[in-house]
């Protein structure tokens, strides 16, 4: 049986937990909801416990697609056991569908389907708002090799034929989406983090409606009854 022991890292809706195994951690998701690096924040009721139980649903999606994932095993309603991964300082973004910061920098008409999807990488940094970096700098400033930057696409892009499948069998378009890569203790490139409606926009594919994050940073409706629906939707499939 893993114990608890001391926090990790605590980031903006989620705390990583060290347990008695040194490989192992345990991953809390918090109420919190921010958006604009922080700017807009809200203490959420219900939307740890259902980014938990979302991330589950999708990472064992991910595990029978192939796709390791650093998921473990359930430890609570909203803690899950995963491994300890040594995290690549990048974020790796997938879209389907024009929306978000792609519509904005390149004024593009909002819910336009992409011919083939695009991929995009930010440097996780809050102080410098996450800015847009492409493979030169990854390699350069190195966070990762070629290698590792290859298989990291291929990832990417395998998660992206997984999930576009299930979720448009639950009757969701998967706009886009970003994940985070780590290695395991065997030096093996994994999924870490978490898929969530915070990190993902995913919208009704009959009536259009927003269901993820968006409803929060734009006040478009109430946050929880959009993750319920998914996770009602996911749950079917
Ligand atoms: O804002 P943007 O359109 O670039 O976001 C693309 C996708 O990545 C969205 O699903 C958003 O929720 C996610 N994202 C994230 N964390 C960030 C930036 C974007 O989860 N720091």
């Amino acid at each position: 049986m893993v114990k608890e022991k001391g926090l990790l890292y605590e980031g903006k809706a989620k705390k990583m937990f060290e347990t008695n195994d040194p490989d192992l951690l345990i991953e809390y998701f918090k109420d919190d909801a921010t958006a604009f690096n922080g700017k807009k924040h809200a203490i959420i009721d219900q939307k740890g416990a259902l980014n938990k139980a979302i991330t589950v649903k999708v990472f064992k999606w991910l595990e029978e697609c192939g796709v390791p994932t650093h998921f473990v095993d359930e430890v609570s309603g909203r803690e899950i056991l995963v491994k300890r991964l040594k995290m690549i300082p990048v974020e790796v973004v997938v879209r389907n569908v024009v929306a978000g910061s792609l519509a904005k920098r390149l004024g593009l008409k909002k819910g336009e389907k992409l011919p083939e999807p695009i991929l995009e990488f930010y440097y996780k940094s809050d102080e410098l708002d996450d800015p847009m970096i492409n493979e030169y700098h990854i390699r350069v400033f190195g966070w990762a090799d070629e290698k590792t930057l290859e298989r990291i696409k291929e990832l990417a892009f395998k998660v992206n034929d997984c999930l576009k499948e299930r979720f448009e069998k639950a009757g969701i378009l998967l706009v886009d989406f970003k994940l985070e890569f780590g290695f395991d203790k065997d030096g093996n490139l994994v999924l870490g983090d978490e898929f969530t409606p915070d990190g993902s926009r995913l919208w009704d594919m009959e009536t259009g409606e927003v269901l993820d994050k968006d409803r929060f940073r734009f006040d478009l409706g109430d946050l929880i009854e959009g993750y319920e629906k998914i996770m009602m939707k996911i749950s079917r499939i």
